[in-house]
């Protein structure tokens, strides 16, 4: 049965983030039990409970590996195997494949990427360390709007393009070609459609049409409001200008994808800042008042809280 497993939930830094005291991190310190620490964004799927692929590799992929027993090998099966059989990559994004550096202990595996990702990747010397020996890695070329069948048993996966460029550091090797370095995955298996789009800079119809077209969506829960990061953090930018729909107001998340009443609704990526993350808040009840799950670590598809 197809499933996803949230591994973490968090946007960059996670919650407590190491350099941050604002009021949320505060609390998540002193009160876990109210403001529950997360992890960096990260989910995996399967179809069978036995060979999961991962959606990107977080920096905290180690420590979500060991919290989590199916991504764990088993002496069953020797002394080296993994149930990790391959990885998707929807950007080039440091919070986004960092964790692939972790998986470098010669295993095999598949990386799904546009050509782009892949570009920004094998243009940084540290991701040779992938390519010790051959065929350690296999890389797959996917492109927006092409479906391709994800692991085995398959899960139909379709990468959705977003706007959204490359990161500042890799941006001399932006080709100008649309699509290439910010993707949703629209994931389908056993009649069940799931959209995970962690980063979204718009709404579009387009994107609210697939939406609409789900049994659950997966959607950027960064931060509540635009000016939110700017408050905690003087000289930081406003939400949408790194590319994040904030949740409150007329033109938020929450309000554009109000009548969407079919799908299940959660939101993953939320950063430290964002009050959502604690359940006694306004912000909490609005959120949840309007048919919204906020995501946690170890959030499940097939179980329910
Ligand atoms: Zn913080």
């Amino acid at each position: 049965m197809f499933d996803l497993k949230m591994l973490g939930t968090a946007a960059g830094g996670g919650i407590p983030q190491w350099n941050c005291s604002c009021n949320l991190c505060d609390l998540c310190r002193k009160h876990p039990q109210i403001v529950q620490p997360r992890l960096q964004l990260q989910a995996t799927v399967s179809t069978d409970g036995q060979k999961w692929s991962l959606l990107n590799a977080s920096p905290d992929l180690r420590f979500q590996i060991e919290a989590n027993p199916e991504l764990q090998p088993s002496a069953v099966h020797g002394r080296r195997n993994t149930p990790i059989q391959s990885i998707v990559l929807t950007s080039a994004d440091l919070d986004q494949v960092l964790g692939l550096l972790l998986l470098r202990e010669f295993q095999p595996l598949t990386v799904y990427a546009t050509a782009l990702v892949r570009k920004t990747l094998e243009a940084n010397s540290f991701f040779r360390m992938l390519h010790r020996v051959p065929n350690q890695l296999t890389w797959i070329e996917i492109a927006p709007e092409e479906s391709f069948a994800l692991g085995s048993p398959e899960i139909v996966c379709t990468p959705i393009p977003l706007p959204g460029s490359l990161p500042f550091y890799a941006r001399e090797l932006d080709n100008g070609e649309e699509g290439q370095a910010s993707l949703g995955l629209l994931l389908e298996a056993d009649g069940v459609r799931v959209a995970y789009t962690p980063s979204v800079p718009e709404i579009t119809d387009d994107l609210r049409s697939l939406y609409a077209s789900c049994n659950v969506i997966l959607v950027d829960g960064t931060f509540w409001s635009d000016a939110e990061l700017s408050r905690t953090h003087s000289g930081t930018p406003l939400a949408r200008a790194i590319g994040h729909v904030p949740l409150s107001g007329d033109d938020g998340t929450i309000a554009l994808l109000a009548d969407l009443d079919f799908p299940r609704k959660v939101f993953v990526h939320m950063n430290n800042t964002n009050p959502v993350l604690d359940p006694r808040s306004r912000e909490y009840k609005t959120a949840i008042d309007a048919g919204w799950e906020i995501g946690y670590d170890g959030w499940q598809l097939n179980q329910r809280p």
